[in-house]
């Protein structure tokens, strides 16, 4: 039997996302014992650098995951000693060939994988693929390409991406990155579901009153607004991460874990949405705000950002799944920059308990003390339920508390970057966490035309003070739904 050997080629490794979070995570998998005994990784770039030079870069973003480890550093020197470096343009076929040949060089005659992980700007996705595909993929083994999202801007950009891929690339080599399906708890999602009886049962209109997806960063652009701009907190979170989240909550228990049968599930929920309104959006921009003396800058004030931008930092929607299962459950979304926390989490709010024998003895309102199930992505990550129960003595009282499972007190280990997840997925070509075409294409489908509504009515997005939380119209939405949103309100009960 002949040996086997993959390669990563970071293509763009001169970049930001490779020397935070490529890297770091294929050094961490490395750490782990992950890879196959012959390995080799090559970044590829345009700027200058050798080997050695690669080496140092990259060895300053490394950590262990414990850092007293005695072995570490001996783990970093022997990893960065599997790093090289290729200098080429993106578009040069006679530059890949050239990488080809090394590349052979350290397969010598082994079965060849290769990995290519586009960690740069999309106008050159295609570029980069036809000159890997024609003169870089491996003629023993498998090629595969891993893609950073934008994966275009609407239906049509994103289906010409696609197109584009399906000149050079079948279907089982493009693995489209969504970094929120490799994140522990969002993994969990499915087997907190399907593996514990307690919950499968209550997942559906009948018991769930709405569902909350939150996604809240504490700081603006701050001088990365040049990208930003062009696409806004609806494409840069909703359309993506937070649609994915919703699929994966939403979707009928699948055939089996197979990667396919799960995204089969997940493309039926995207094609079983109705069609959203604008009504059913608010979409708002923050702006400049002095607190406690500080002062904090609009997104207008960030100079790589056009003056006058109507680009929304931050977006709240309502999402409905027209299907047996979720008819009229209201699937709210919230994602917005310079806002007062930074997290990401799951709300499902359960109906009220009819016929509530003790509705008289609640401490809190009664219209707030339904059940609430808490999946906290980020940070500090738990799963609780808030449940009612008795405020111990001699009295009746009611009281909000919580089942409270806090992952840093339950589990010691640390939990793994997505990143980690992902590379490790795509090397042993486990699907499961990417993006298929035809579920990037049914995103696309239910979030263009209300993109394109908003842009071309120019629709002036509502100012919200920088580390506020959020614009009221947010509030105004969710009450139309008879919804609170639950960060706001909830975690204001005694808990
Ligand atoms: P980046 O630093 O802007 O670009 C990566 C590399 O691509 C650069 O070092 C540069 O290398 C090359 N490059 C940059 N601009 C180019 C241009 N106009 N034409 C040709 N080559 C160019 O990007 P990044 O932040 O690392 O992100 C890489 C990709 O991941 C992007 O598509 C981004 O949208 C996506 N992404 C990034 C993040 C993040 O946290 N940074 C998160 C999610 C997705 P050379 O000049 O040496 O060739």
């Amino acid at each position: 039997d002949k040996e086997i050997t993959v390669t990563i080629t970071v293509v763009g490794a001169s970049g930001d996302l490779a020397k935070k979070k490529i890297f770091p995570a294929l050094f961490a998998l490395y750490y782990e014992d992950c890879f196959p005994k012959h390995f080799t990784i090559f970044g590829y770039a345009r700027s200058n650098m050798t080997d050695a030079e690669l080496r140092i870069m990259v060895g300053k973003t490394l950590t262990c995951r414990i850092d007293k480890s005695e072995n570490c550093d001996q783990k970093m020197k022997e990893f960065l000693s599997r790093c090289f470096y290729h200098s080429g343009q993106y578009d040069s076929e006679d530059n890949f060939s050239k990488l080809d040949e090394k590349l052979k060089e350290h397969e010598a005659g082994r079965i060849s994988n290769r990995l290519f992980y586009l960690s740069i700007p999309p106008n050159i996705f295609i570029d980069v693929v036809k000159c890997a595909s024609t003169s870089a993929s491996s003629t023993s083994g498998w090629t595969r390409v891993i893609v950073e999202k934008p994966f275009g801007r609407d239906l049509e950009s994103s289906s010409a991406l696609t197109k584009g891929f399906k000149q050079y690339l079948d279907e089982d080599q493009i693995f489209r990155i969504d970094h929120y399906l490799g994140k522990e708890l969002v993994e969990n999602l499915s087997v907190l579901r399907f593996s514990n009886l307690v919950f499968e049962p209550l997942w559906s209109r009948q018991y769930i009153r709405n569902v909350q997806l939150i996604f809240s960063e504490d700081f603006g652009t701050e001088g990365r607004g040049g990208y930003f701009d062009s696409y806004g907190i609806i494409r840069d979170i909703m359309q993506n991460h937070l649609l994915q989240i919703l699929a994966l909550f939403a979707m009928e228990t699948p055939v089996s874990l197979d990667a396919e049968d799960i995204r089969n599930e997940k493309v039926k929920v995207l094609r079983s949405m109705r069609p959203l309104e604008i009504e059913n959006v608010v979409v708002g921009q923050y702006k400049g705000h002095v607190k406690g003396g500080v002062s904090y800058p609009a997104y207008t004030d960030d100079n790589t950002v056009p003056k006058g931008s109507l680009t929304p930092t931050f977006a709240a929607a309502a999402l409905f799944i027209d299907n047996a299962r979720w008819d009229g459950v209201p699937f709210l979304m919230k994602a917005g920059k310079a806002l007062h926390s930074k997290r990401a989490e799951i709300r499902v709010q359960f109906r009220h308990v009819p016929g509530n024998l003790y509705k008289n003895t609640f401490s809190v309102d009664i219209d707030r003390a339904t059940n609430e199930l808490v999946i906290r992505v980020q940070p500090d990550e738990a799963i609780y339920l808030k449940i009612n129960n008795k405020v111990p003595g001699l009295g009746m009282r009611l009281d909000r508390s919580k089942l409270n499972l806090h992952y840093a007190a339950k589990y010691s280990k640390e939990i793994p970057d997505a990143y980690e997840r992902l590379l490790l997925d795509a090397i042993e070509g486990e699907r499961r966490l990417f993006i298929r075409s035809d579920e990037l294409d049914a995103a696309w489908k239910l979030f263009t035309p209300l993109l394109k509504e908003l842009e071309d009515r120019k629709i002036h997005p509502e100012l919200y003070p920088y580390g506020s939380r959020g614009p009221v119209g947010a509030h105004y939405l969710a009450a139309k739904y008879n919804v609170r949103w639950g960060d706001i309100n909830a975690e204001n009960y005694k808990t």
